[in-house]
């Protein structure tokens, strides 16, 4: 049995078939911005690993500070024992997102950060006697994750509560934003959060949002002013916010965070994905001191987590380079430029009949088409035309590293031209 048999035959993948798997893949090598596959090929990265590969892949700045802390030591417990690398990385953490955010819980993955700012939000309300405010509201088309908690506040549509239904909290869902990034602000986008609140507020603990960019839920790109409003209704009635900006941090939209379009500080913040440049699963939830206090006062006076790989040495210290090496480049002319170039090549596309819209913000380009994708079709087409690119549903999108050339930017808009012709051309 060849490797990709064998794969086929007993490895799950993200979201596939168990029965009848999409294709996959071998990938040998992986080098900026290039993946070179097992027959040879080599692909220009269109994804960056789901939002996380920033600098591309096999940065010797990233791989040296790997090394350095593989030699010292790669993982110790986390209860009871700390070390520079999580010292240096809270202390990054808390400088660079937004003021307040000034107590930092490691995580390990996505997930697990929205877990964790869950239980914060609701161990704050029963710490101080409310603990009535046990529901989540959530606007739709949103994604946090794939366990139970972060799965019950994703959309319930396209999320998976149907699945689920007995197993799932059930939680308030506010329409998803309709003004879109640039147009002009309408007010009334936000009324039907607003009167979800007003009615039901005595029992809800946090609002949860992916601020501007809502990814996996719909790869919608929404206004700001949005998440300032939401900001001031929280405050008005009593109810934490929490950011969940594991897709959007570390500069993908153009700022180093969503919050950054409007200066927002949510009460709990969730970053992952790009946090240790793409090397490997970190994740970190940052809460208020009103927060961090609020949720250890009476009993049982701790915080109720602490995963076996808090903290861990090794990706602290690939964080810690990949941060350093971001603010030492000029990413925000890096993300523009790739801003400025997506929008351009993909224009052209805005008049094929098979194409719904298209919608660009930093480093995101986003082509929706008014049918499914046929995944496994079309990603053949994008590897002849020399692009690693993974659509679902309706969406094709890519999000390639802030490192990728002009060449590499038209690699990618070339090739979803060719995948859209060769898949949806006219019958
Ligand atoms: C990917 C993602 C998560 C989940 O992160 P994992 O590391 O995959 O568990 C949560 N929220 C958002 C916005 C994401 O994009």
């Amino acid at each position: 049995m060849n490797n990709i048999e064998f794969d086929k035959r007993h490895i799950w993948h993200p979201y596939t078939s168990s029965i009848n798997p999409l294709p996959c893949y071998e990938v040998v090598h992986a080098e900026g911005t290039k993946i070179t596959l097992a027959d040879g090929s080599v692909v220009v990265d269109g994804m960056s690993s789901w939002w996380a590969a920033i600098h591309g892949y096999n940065h010797p700045k990233l791989n040296e500070a790997a090394k350095a802390q593989l030699d010292n030591f790669s993982h110790i417990m986390f209860g009871g024992l700390t070390h520079e690398p999580a010292i240096v990385l809270c202390k990054k953490l808390i400088a660079l997102t937004p003021s307040g955010l000034n107590r930092v819980f490691l995580a390990d993955s996505g997930s697990v950060a929205v877990e964790v700012a869950i239980k914060m939000a609701l161990q704050y309300w029963a710490c101080q006697g409310r603990t009535e405010k046990n529901r989540l509201l959530a606007p739709r088309n949103g994604y946090h994750g794939d366990t139970f908690a972060a799965m019950s506040v994703c959309d319930p549509i396209n999320g998976m509560h149907s699945l689920f239904k007995n197993s799932l909290i059930e939680h308030f869902f506010a329409p998803a934003p309709q003004t879109r990034y640039g147009q002009k602000w309408n007010p009334d986008d936000v009324a039907p959060l607003q009167e979800l609140l007003e009615a039901n507020h005595h029992s809800i603990a946090a609002l949860i949002l992916e601020p501007v960019v809502q990814g996996a839920g719909g790869m919608r790109l929404y206004h700001p002013e949005y998440v300032k409003t939401c900001r001031q209704l929280c405050d008005q009635y009593d109810v934490l916010l929490i950011c969940d900006e594991i897709a959007t941090g570390f500069g993908r939209t153009g700022k180093l965070f969503a919050c950054d379009h409007v200066q927002v500080s949510p009460d709990i913040m969730c970053l992952g994905k790009a946090i240790t440049g793409g090397y490997m699963s970190l994740a970190a939830t940052l809460c208020s001191d009103t927060v961090a206090q609020g949720v250890c006062e009476g009993s049982p006076g701790v915080f109720m987590h602490g995963p076996t790989f808090m903290g861990n040495p090794l990706a602290c210290a690939v964080a810690n380079a990949s941060i350093d090496l971001l603010l030492s480049r000029n990413w925000q002319q890096e993300v523009n430029d790739i801003y400025q170039q997506l929008t351009q090549e993909l224009a052209s596309l805005q008049k094929h009949p098979a194409v719904a819209d298209i919608r660009t913000l930093g480093a995101i380009g986003v082509v929706e088409m008014k049918q499914a994708v046929d995944v496994a079709k079309i990603q053949r087409v994008f590897i002849e035309n020399g692009a690693w690119i993974r659509p679902f549903g309706k969406l094709i999108y890519v999000m390639p590293p802030f490192t990728a050339s002009k060449q590499d930017i038209t690699v990618l808009t070339q090739a979803i031209k060719a995948g859209i012709e060769a898949t949806f051309s006219p019958s």
